[in-house]
C-alpha cells in the first residue's frame, strides 16, 4: 500500500464509528431506531423549485460547463436576497461567488489564506470543517472556546495578542451549529475592531439565518458596520429550503476574498450546474412562503423536545434558531456513554457533543429532523427507559 500523506493522518478519527456500528448491530436486531443525529431535513424540496430544475434540465446550453464563479444571473439573485432580507448592497460582479454547497467554500478557504504553520481561529464545539480545512491546508486550528456562560460566544479578548497577529481567518456561524446559539450585533462589531486590529480574514457561516423562531430574524454579519472590509459570509440554500442535496450556496463579501476563492476552485471544480442555479434563483425570489412553512413545523418540533426533556429534569430554554437542541448530559456520564445508554435503552439516536470538539464535551445535540409525532416517540421512550434525571 502506498504510504498517504501527513494532511490525511492528521485529520481526526471519525468520533462516530463507534455508534454507528452500535445502530447497524441494533437495526440487524429488528429495533425500530429514531433518528435525531442528523442535521439533515427531512422534508422535500418545494415543488417550485423541483419544477424550474425540471424546465432547465431540458435546456442543452443548460448540460455545458458552467463558470466557476457561476451564473451572473444567480449572483444577482444573491444580491437581492440580500438587499430584501438584510439590507445589505452586494456587487454581483465581485462580491459573490458560486459555491457547490457551501462546505465546499469553508473547506477551500484555507488554501487560499493558510501557509503551512499557519493560525485559524476556529470555534469549539462547531461545525468541523473549519478545522479540518485548516488542517488540509497544513495550518493549525486555535480553538476558541464556547461556553454556555458566554451565551456560545467566543471570548476574543482571551485570544492572546501573538496568536491573534499570527491568525489568518477567524470562522464563526450563528444562528450556532450546535448550540443553537445567535448572535448579537455587538458582537459581530466587536468582531470587526478585532479582525482590523490584528489583520484577519472573518469567515461567518450563515446556513441558518433563515432557520429562527418566535419572530426572530437572526442578522447577517455583513449587516455590520465595515464587515465587508474584513470578511466574508458563506451561505446555502441547503437547509432554508430543504436542498441539501443539490450541492448549492454561494459566499459573499469582501471582493479580494471572493477572488481568491474563485481562483482556487477555478482551478479545482467548474461550476455548480446551471439548471441547479437556475432552481435556486427560483428559490431566492420566492422565500416568503415555503420558509415561514418550515419555520412553523420545527418550531412544533422544538417545542415536543424541550418540553420532553424538561419534564425528566432538564432545564433548557428554547432556542430561538438553528434545528438543534443543545443539552448538557446527566451526572455520572460522559456526551459518548449517555448517547449509547439511549440508544441501547430507548432506541433513539443523539449526538455525542465530543463530536464537535473537546468543549461539547458534556453536552449532545439533538436535530429537529423528524416529524412532531416521532419526536415525540423519542422523548416519550427516553421517559420511560430513562426517567428523570439530575446533573
Ligand atoms: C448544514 C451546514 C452547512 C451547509 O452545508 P452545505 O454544504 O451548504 O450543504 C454549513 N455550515 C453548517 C454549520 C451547517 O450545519
Amino acid at each position: 500500500m502506498v504510504e498517504q500523506a501527513d494532511r490525511i493522518k492528521k485529520l481526526p478519527p471519525y468520533l462516530f464509528a463507534r455508534i454507528e456500528k452500535k445502530i447497524a448491530e441494533k437495526k440487524k436486531q429488528g429495533v425500530d431506531i429514531i433518528s435525531l443525529g442528523i442535521g439533515d431535513p427531512d422534508k422535500p424540496t418545494p415543488q417550485f423549485i423541483i419544477d424550474r430544475l425540471v424546465k432547465e434540465a431540458h435546456v442543452p446550453e443548460n448540460h455545458r460547463y458552467p463558470t466557476s464563479v457561476g451564473l451572473l444571473e444567480y449572483r444577482k439573485a444573491v444580491a437581492n436576497y440580500y438587499k430584501k432580507r438584510h439590507e445589505v448592497n452586494l456587487n454581483p460582479e465581485d462580491e459573490i461567488v458560486t459555491l457547490i454547497g457551501s462546505k465546499e467554500g469553508i473547506g477551500h478557504i484555507s488554501f487560499c489564506y493558510v501557509n503551512p504553520g499557519d493560525i485559524n481561529l476556529v470555534p469549539d464545539p462547531g461545525y468541523p470543517v473549519y478545522g479540518i480545512g485548516t488542517i488540509l491546508a497544513g495550518g493549525e486550528p486555535y480553538i476558541m472556546p464556547l461556553k454556555e456562560e458566554n451565551d456560545y460566544l467566543p471570548d476574543l479578548d482571551s485570544i492572546p495578542a501573538d496568536v491573534a497577529d499570527k491568525a489568518k481567518l477567524m470562522f464563526i456561524n450563528y444562528p450556532n451549529n450546535p448550540t443553537g446559539a445567535l448572535a448579537t450585533e455587538e458582537f459581530f462589531q466587536k468582531v470587526v475592531q478585532f479582525a482590523k486590529k490584528h489583520d484577519i480574514v472573518v469567515c461567518h457561516d450563515a446556513a441558518y439565518t433563515e432557520i429562527a423562531y418566535d419572530g426572530v430574524r437572526p442578522i447577517s454579519f455583513l449587516e455590520v458596520e465595515g464587515a465587508k472590509e474584513v470578511g466574508i459570509e458563506f451561505n446555502s440554500l441547503s437547509k432554508p429550503f430543504n436542498m441539501t442535496g443539490w450541492r448549492i450556496g454561494w459566499a459573499a463579501g469582501k471582493p479580494d476574498v471572493i477572488e481568491a476563492l474563485g481562483r482556487i476552485k477555478s482551478n479545482l471544480d467548474s461550476g455548480a450546474f446551471q439548471a441547479i442555479q437556475y432552481a435556486a434563483i427560483e428559490a431566492l425570489n420566492n422565500p416568503d412562503e415555503s420558509v415561514e412553512e418550515m419555520r412553523k413545523v420545527y418550531t412544533e418540533r422544538r417545542d415536543v423536545v424541550v418540553e420532553g426533556l424538561n419534564k425528566m429534569g432538564w432545564n433548557l430554554e428554547k432556542p430561538k434558531g438553528s434545528f438543534y437542541i443543545w443539552a448538557p448530559v446527566p451526572k455520572g456520564y460522559t456526551s459518548s456513554e449517555f448517547a449509547e445508554l439511549v440508544l441501547e435503552k430507548a432506541g433513539v439516536i443523539i449526538t455525542p457533543g465530543n463530536g464537535y470538539g473537546k468543549y461539547g464535551e458534556g453536552y449532545f445535540r439533538i436535530a429537529l429532523t423528524v416529524d412532531k409525532d416521532r419526536a415525540q416517540e423519542a422523548l416519550d421512550r427516553m421517559q420511560e427507559a430513562i426517567g428523570k434525571v439530575e446533573f
